[in-house]
């Protein structure tokens, strides 16, 4: 028999209290309203299954996922009845299968609705177009025939720019409050992370957080609330020593000016921890910023140890992974950094 496969020198440390909290403070934000979670993307990256658990055990009892077989991975862990699925229903395979697992389709079109209708139907949910123009009924069609005939519970839409100070903001809420006339629903929601921070009339029922509940600070309001949740490390695999003028990984892009010693790390562009980081990026260890050198490489990167003599060979190291301030420092959003990162990180 093989040994036990040994641990990987990289890993998420994913702190689960810190999701707990950060539901709690966006359930609270959301006044009369209760909060759900989006945990499509695999919890944004952190890990559905694990993400999930933690959120119903703190009170969430609304799950939006986007796919069907997102909605697969939950079925142990949560009331299938408490599951919507973003997509909906793209083909009769898609209807059987909701029905089956008594999952809730959110529906997107009068053709979807037509098509879970034809299926024998069931409880749903409905997602009205009132400005992203990407899925969802548009307006002009919220007074259908076939949109009647649907079971709907949640009744939902969804915020183009709720990060921002717009007037698309209150036109689409008034859109929406138009659309929840028009059709008979059970609950209504309009409001992700940012779009809570906008006021009790973006409430409704439901709220949907998503990136905020794994850290994400999409306006700086929610700074005070909102705790970091992920913080990847890896271990450093070796430490070397190079002289004034020697340069460092593909394609020399740094050179050291002086004697340095310098630490290469497990992780790189492969695990998501992409080239922007190059030359640019940090990592951290015993309250040292240990800057990155050259280019990340596909599953290494090469960090600066010369003023820390006390990190050597096998110790940790965590990236500075501060959503707000990595987002800024990388041109990447906050959402990409978290969804980006690698399946070899163990979690
Ligand atoms: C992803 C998603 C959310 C969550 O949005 P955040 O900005 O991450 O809070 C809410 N609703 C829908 C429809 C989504 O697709």
């Amino acid at each position: 028999m093989l040994p036990e496969l040994p641990e990987p020198p990289l890993r998420l440390n994913l702190d689960w209290n810190a999701l707990k909290a950060n539901w709690l403070a966006m359930d609270r934000l959301s006044g009369k309203a209760r909060a759900g979670a989006a945990v499509k993307a695999d919890g944004y990256g952190l890990g559905a299954r694990k993400a999930a658990a933690v959120l119903r055990d703190a009170g969430c009892r609304d799950f939006f996922v986007a796919h069907w077989a997102e909605a697969a991975e939950l079925l142990d862990l949560v009331d299938p009845a408490s599951i919507s699925v973003l997509h909906g229903p793209q083909s009769p395979a898609d209807c059987a299968y909701g029905q089956a697992i008594g999952a809730k389709p959110v529906i997107n079109s009068l053709s979807q609705a037509q098509r879970w209708l034809d299926a024998g139907g069931g409880t749903c949910d409905l997602m009205i177009d009132t400005g992203m123009n990407r899925l969802g009924v548009p307006m002009r069609e919220i007074g259908s025939e076939v949109l009647a005939r649907l079971d709907v519970d949640v009744l939902l839409s969804h915020l183009v720019s709720s990060e921002e100070d717009t007037p698309l903001n209150a036109l689409q809420c008034s859109r929406w409050k138009e659309a929840r006339k028009a059709i008979a629903h059970r609950n209504a929601s309009l409001a992700n992370s940012a779009g809570i921070t906008l006021g009790s009339e973006f409430h409704g029922d439901i709220t949907r957080p998503g990136v905020s509940l794994y850290g994400g600070i999409p306006r700086p309001c929610l700074g005070q609330l909102i705790r970091q949740v992920v913080r990847p490390e890896a271990m450093i695999m070796q430490v070397r020593h190079v002289a004034a003028g020697e340069t460092v990984g593909y394609n020399a892009t740094f050179t050291a000016k002086a004697p340095m010693r310098l630490g290469t790390v497990s992780t790189g562009y492969a695990d998501g921890y992409l080239r922007c980081w190059s030359n640019k990026g940090f990592f951290e260890a015993n309250g040292a910023k240990l800057p990155v050198l050259g280019l990340v490489s596909m599953d290494m990167t090469v960090i600066d140890l010369t003023d820390a003599n006390d990190i050597g060979e096998g110790d940790w190291v965590a990236a500075s992974y501060d959503l707000p301030g990595a987002a800024a420092a990388s041109g990447l959003t906050q959402y990409e950094l978290l969804t980006l990162l690698g399946r070899r990180f163990q979690r």
